[in-house]
């Protein structure tokens, strides 16, 4: 049987590997880390790390396709397999997704709006930036996750000690925008660029990281999705893109469509979709991996994603306890997704739940109940 090939092996990579599993793959994972999720799990386990090539040409002879499943994988690497095997995402698109600089200027380059920003290399470009940017958010232009990598900032001293925190590497500032709510649109687009993509759902953040996604009639202004769906494919094709694609952005008081940024792999917004819709994320990244058609997914219930933090686990004190799950699962419509890590630490992505129902009032009152279990504050709009 053909074996499916992926960088990378947190929690992203292990539900690939389970997708690819149950369409009949083999898998394989390259990871620095012995004992990651993904590897755990995977047919074969090339322990090696994202730049050392003998590790990239070891997984190169056991796969006959290579995907990421995250965006920090250095592009030289994916370089490197592609010579060997078919990769996708490729090298060019990952390494625009994974450099906010060149990200904004292909967003700019599409006719999607972003936030107004500035690029700040060096101390002309820092004494450049315009007053209107500020309040802003500065953001190392690469390797933030989660809100790591950024800094508010208020007045042009604070921009200054803030990009000297940075260590005065490439950064861009941002406005800080009147956010109504943000949202996200996955898309997956096929070699024959052939795309299709998921409800849009929109998103709630807490601390800078992902807390809850909503996949129902009322998430979305249909305007909203419309247009999200027709900026993702325009960035999209604009790379002329091969896999999962996610794309962020921010709805603004007035209404407009911001876009925020890009993720070049299946993403947490879209987890929802492995419970709630025909077609998973995960089946994407895999159909369009192994070349397979690609069709339209349907959404079948509406849903709601609780996102399970480590913080989960010190509800008591200090010593980690598990949530209590039977209490949850006891709920009808729950769906318990944990990626198999030992450690929980605050902050930490530990799994999700997704909560489907026959009715949008049916999953809200279900998620409700799991949030007070759990001790996670819902609604949404909190
Ligand atoms: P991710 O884990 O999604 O990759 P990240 O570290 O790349 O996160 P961003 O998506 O850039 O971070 O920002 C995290 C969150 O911070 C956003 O979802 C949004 O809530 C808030 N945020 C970021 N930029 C702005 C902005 N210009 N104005 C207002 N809020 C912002
Ligand atoms: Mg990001
Ligand atoms: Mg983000």
């Amino acid at each position: 049987g053909a074996t499916l090939g992926v960088l990378g092996g947190g929690q992203l990579g292990r539900m690939f590997v389970h997708a690819a599993q149950s369409m009949g793959y083999f898998t394989a994972v390259l990871d620095p880390d012995a004992d990651s999720p993904a590897g755990r799990v995977s047919h074969h386990h090339v322990h090696a790390d994202y730049d050392a090539a003998d590790g990239l040409t070891r997984l190169a002879a056991l796969a006959d396709a290579v995907t990421t499943e995250f965006e920090n994988v250095p592009a030289p690497s994916l370089e490197h397999l592609a010579v060997l095997r078919p990769v996708s995402p490729g090298a060019p698109a990952v390494a625009i997704a994974q450099d906010r600089i060149r990200e904004k200027a292909h967003f700019v380059r599409c006719g999607v709006e972003c936030a107004p920003y500035a690029v700040i290399e060096n101390a002309h470009h820092l004494a450049a930036v315009a007053d209107d940017l500020l309040p802003g958010i500065l953001k190392t232009a690469r390797l933030g996750y989660d809100g790591k990598g950024q800094q508010r900032v208020a007045t042009r001293a604070e921009l200054a000690q803030a990009w000297d925190a940075s260590g005065g590497v490439p950064c861009v500032l941002e406005q800080l925008m009147p956010l109504d709510f943000e949202c996200s649109v996955i898309v997956a687009r096929g070699q024959d660029g052939a795309m299709v993509h998921l409800t849009p759902q929109r998103n709630l953040h807490r601390n800078g990281i992902l807390a809850v996604t909503e996949v129902h009639a009322d998430s979305l202004p249909e305007a909203v999705a419309t247009r999200a769906i027709q900026a993702a494919r325009a960035i999209a094709d604009g790379l002329a893109y091969v896999g999962v694609l996610c794309v962020e952005f921010f709805v603004l008081a007035d209404g407009r469509l911001v876009v925020n940024e890009m993720a070049p792999r299946p993403h947490n917004s879209g987890h929802w979709s492995m419970d709630a819709c025909d077609v998973s994320q995960f089946e994407l990244q895999v159909r369009t991996l192994a070349g397979l058609p690609l069709t339209a997914p349907r959404q079948h219930s509406p849903c709601i994603m609780l996102n399970l933090l480590g913080d989960l686990w010190f509800a008591a004190g200090n010593e980690a306890v598990a949530p209590r799950w039977a209490e949850v699962l006891a709920l009808p419509g729950t769906h318990l997704h944990l990626y198999g890590k030992t450690d929980a630490r605050r902050g930490r992505k530990m799994g999700h739940l997704n909560v489907t129902g026959p009715t949008l009032e049916a999953v809200r009152q279900t998620a409700d109940a799991a949030a007070a279990l759990l001790g996670v504050a819902l609604p949404l709009n909190a």
